[in-house]
């Protein structure tokens, strides 16, 4: 089996807050129940929603809170032509797309999990005359065919099906302004790192049917899969810079540390929330205690 990997990847949208904070303290926990390396990506693609400073504030943060990164932190922003190379392998599953948002929007045959429109396919057969190409669509396989259906282990949510076709229809992989989608940018990411684990919140989740989709067509290995449950607000909204999330106080550590492990259904002897060092012991033998059955199951 290959040496576990885990990665924590966060879009450098502003600082790390309390429901980031749940995601990164699992892939870190994960990795550390399994003796694994833990990289750290910044995933800064989506430039115009790229917060100046917000990458070393992350970074800052998780070193104050004990979570160190091994080995080189990548950034999404230097990777381009890597993106550019698997979007060339792919060019037999991909065609440009004419479509303005208001058409797509007449024509969506549904709204997809993260609140996308699903693309009814309207430029599959070929561009109408006179438009110009907006973005580059990967052809999703149909309901009816071998591949219609994904299905994988998620360890934390069991057994998880998803047909592109029904959900996301063809998705945008490149966009003609140079934008490239985050499928696309995190299965050439997490392969070339190696990552045998992605531990992530579930608010992800929508997307990991077209990642394993992705990587089939590239040839690449399909990690395993951990979605954790997404941190609410009061008014029961996801937990986000939008919806009001303030950053970790970072005076504050262990209130914090000990907080995200509580919503993460972890129980730790109060003594934990006094020193970093035995916060994170005994964060990691309730992770590897509450996962030790799941940690057998195997990628079929
Ligand atoms: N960059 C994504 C985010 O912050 C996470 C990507 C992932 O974990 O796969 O929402």
């Amino acid at each position: 089996m290959m040496h576990y990997t885990g990665r924590f990847a966060p879009s450098p949208t502003g600082p790390l807050h309390a429901g980031s904070l749940v995601a990164a303290m699992a892939s870190y926990l994960d990795t550390r129940a399994h003796k694994g390396r833990w990289l750290l990506r910044i995933e800064d693609i989506d430039e115009p929603r790229t917060v100046a400073g917000a990458a070393e504030n992350i970074c800052n943060t998780l070193a104050i809170l004990g979570m160190d990164p091994d080995g080189e932190v990548i950034w999404q922003s230097h990777r381009k032509a890597r993106y550019e190379a698997a979007f060339g392998q792919l060019s037999n599953h991909v065609y440009p797309c004419g479509c303005s948002r208001k058409e797509i929007a007449d024509s969506r045959t549904g709204i997809a999990s993260d609140g996308a429109l699903i693309y009814s396919g309207t430029c599959r057969q070929g561009l109408a005359e006179g438009k110009t190409t907006r973005a580059w669509r990967l052809r999703v396989p149909p309901l009816n065919s071998a591949e219609g259906a994904i299905t994988f282990e998620d360890r934390w949510l069991g057994r998880v099906t998803e047909a592109l076709s029904e959900s996301t229809g063809d998705f945008v992989l490149k966009r003609a302004d140079g934008f490239w989608a985050y499928q696309l940018a995190v299965v050439v990411d997490d392969a070339e790192q190696g990552v045998t684990d992605v531990v992530r919140g579930a608010d992800l989740l929508g997307s990991t049917a077209r990642q394993i989709h992705l990587q089939k067509l590239l040839h690449l290995p399909t990690p395993r899969y951990l979605h954790v449950p997404v941190v609410n607000n009061a008014a029961g909204e996801k937990l986000s810079k939008q919806t009001g999330a303030t950053p970790i106080d970072l005076n504050k550590p262990l209130d914090a540390l000990m907080l995200a492990a509580d919503r993460l259904g972890l129980l730790l002897p109060a003594a934990a929330g006094s020193d970093l060092p035995l916060f994170w012991e005994a964060a990691t033998s309730a992770w590897a205690r509450r996962f030790s059955k799941a940690r057998m199951i195997e990628r079929a």
